[in-house]
């Protein structure tokens, strides 16, 4: 990996824990999961370590948090203009650890870098209120204060972009930072804090800790210094972390496992539905919590969809994301492809029509077809699960209103996508789906400048646009007596 790389700095393989570069007796191996080629090595630190990060970013609060706004916001440019500018390193760093295609994983890197850039200019619009008072002898302040020390844990799905989407807006209110990346993805999270240095971020202000997830994240939740805690990742995982919070209040943020519907009447535009679907189901070979799940498509519309969808992904390159004309990577372990074909077996007990794909692919044992099925039954493991993998599910629908109820079946609710032609029919269903995010006409519907985040199971809170900085600052009421 190393000869691949324009700065080969930029391939760190010890935490960064108070501004210095820690190593540890004990390491863990990255693997590329298209190849199972070792990449290198990350220190497995745990509660001890962990403790020391917290400490640190502790000790840091105090000055980062007195420094003019402003100051915040041009070092948290430069750090988004240093990941533009190290794009290529950055993006074969994250395809090699994750296995997405290197034109994703570059644009996953501008991704990274539009929250930090979009987070410097939003620390400098925090604002006051004064609330006219209730007594003529009062006087009524809201302060907006940063919450303190955030710890975060992130995911392998978007190793670079998970993280800054937090710790841009955390840095801008005048938080410090601590985060525990995924095992699988840690040296993208590791690059960030070697630019992250370079830029100018104050030792202490962001931390990254590698190794023993339980151990760590058991500081990370009980720690009294810990203000904050913020989790994307599975569900089941974010529910438990969430849990510890409670023991010591902390304010928490919760993106977890979505289960999207994309509805698809017989009105919509058929290519562009096609197109969309692309988008949603098979960026990152269907592992984003956003991916479409379960396709509701109109009776009359199901056979003409499935056959362009089909003949869509049949043309797909899969292999290895860092050969430049890749489609598809692999999926990120061999327990991901398992699931996906349990999903896929399940599907076709049960009466499913295959139109394509259906196996795992020869590229590899991490690897699986990009696959379409119809008539798969709202029973299906497909439809219950999140399936995180490059299978579009297609189940027929008669109504509008049918539509609606079995998309909003679920105990989920990140985001949903319609396609439909009629101007009342996209205003309607934008209000009825129980989502958090509704695409209409689209399947991308990710941004920095909006918010992004669930309802229900999915999570609490929003992360991106001018409210991501909300969850980051504390309500403080001054109540004033004046004579
Ligand atoms: P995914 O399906 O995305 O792998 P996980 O929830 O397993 O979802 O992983 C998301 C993050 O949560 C990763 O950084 C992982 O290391 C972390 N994680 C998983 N289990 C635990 C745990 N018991 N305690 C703390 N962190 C955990």
């Amino acid at each position: 990996l190393t000869a691949m790389l324009r700065q080969p700095r930029l391939l760190r393989q010890e935490a960064y824990i108070g501004g210095a570069w820690v190593d540890a007796d004990r390491r863990l191996a990255v693997d590329n999961p298209a190849t199972d080629a070792v990449l290198g090595y990350v220190p497995d630190l745990g509660a001890g370590e962990a403790e020391r990060a917290v400490t640190a970013a502790n000790a840091a609060l105090a000055e980062w948090k007195a420094r003019p706004a402003k100051e915040r916001g041009v070092i948290l440019r430069r750090w988004g203009e240093l990941l533009n500018e190290h794009a290529d390193d950055l993006a074969t760093i994250l395809t090699a650890e994750q296995g997405k295609p290197l034109a994703e994983a570059k644009g996953e890197v501008g991704y990274a870098a539009a929250f930090l850039e979009w987070f410097s200019e939003e620390a400098r619009r925090v604002m006051g209120e004064m609330i006219a008072p209730h007594q003529a002898d009062r006087r009524l302040l809201v302060f907006r204060q940063p919450v303190g020390v955030v710890a975060a844990i992130t995911p392998w799905n978007f190793p670079l972009a998970m993280i800054t989407r937090k710790a841009g807006p955390a840095l801008a209110a005048g938080c410090t930072f601590v985060v525990k990346p995924s095992e699988l993805t840690p040296l993208s999270a590791l690059a960030l804090a070697a630019l992250a240095e370079e830029a100018g971020v104050p030792p202490g202000v962001f931390n990254v800790v590698t190794g023993d997830a339980a151990a760590i994240g058991e500081v990370l939740t009980t720690s009294e210094l810990v203000n904050k805690f913020t989790f994307t990742g599975s569900t089941a995982v974010g529910k438990m972390l969430a849990a510890k919070c409670m023991g010591t209040v902390k304010r928490v943020s919760l993106e977890l496992g979505g289960n999207a519907p994309f509805i698809v009447f017989d009105d919509a535009d058929l290519a562009e539905a096609v197109k969309g679907a692309l988008a949603s189901k098979f960026r990152n070979s269907g592992q984003t919590c956003v991916c479409a799940n379960r396709f509701l498509v109109q009776e009359a519309m199901v056979a003409p969809f499935a056959e362009a969808l089909s003949a869509a992904v049949e043309g797909f390159v899969v292999g290895n994301g860092l050969a430049g004309n890749t489609d598809q990577g692999p999926l990120i372990a061999r327990s991901a492809a398992d699931r996906v074909g349990r999903h896929v077996r399940d599907a076709l007990a049960g009466g499913a029509m295959l139109h394509s794909g259906g196996e795992q692919h020869q590229a590899g044992d991490r690897f699986y077809a990009p696959t379409v099925l119809s008539a798969v039954s709202p029973d299906a493991l497909l439809w219950r699960e999140e399936t995180f993998g490059p299978v579009a599910a297609i189940t027929p629908f008669a109504s509008e209103g049918e539509a609606i109820a079995l998309a909003n079946r679920s105990r989920a609710g990140l985001a949903a996508y319609v396609y439909t032609a009629d101007a009342s029919r996209q205003w309607r269903t934008m209000e009825q789906l129980a989502y958090g995010m509704v695409g209409v006409n689209t399947g991308l519907i990710s941004t920095e400048v909006a918010p992004f985040g669930g309802i229900k199971e999915s999570g609490l809170g929003r992360e991106g646009s001018h409210l991501g900085m909300d969850d980051y600052l504390n309500i403080k009421l001054g109540c004033l007596a004046v004579q």
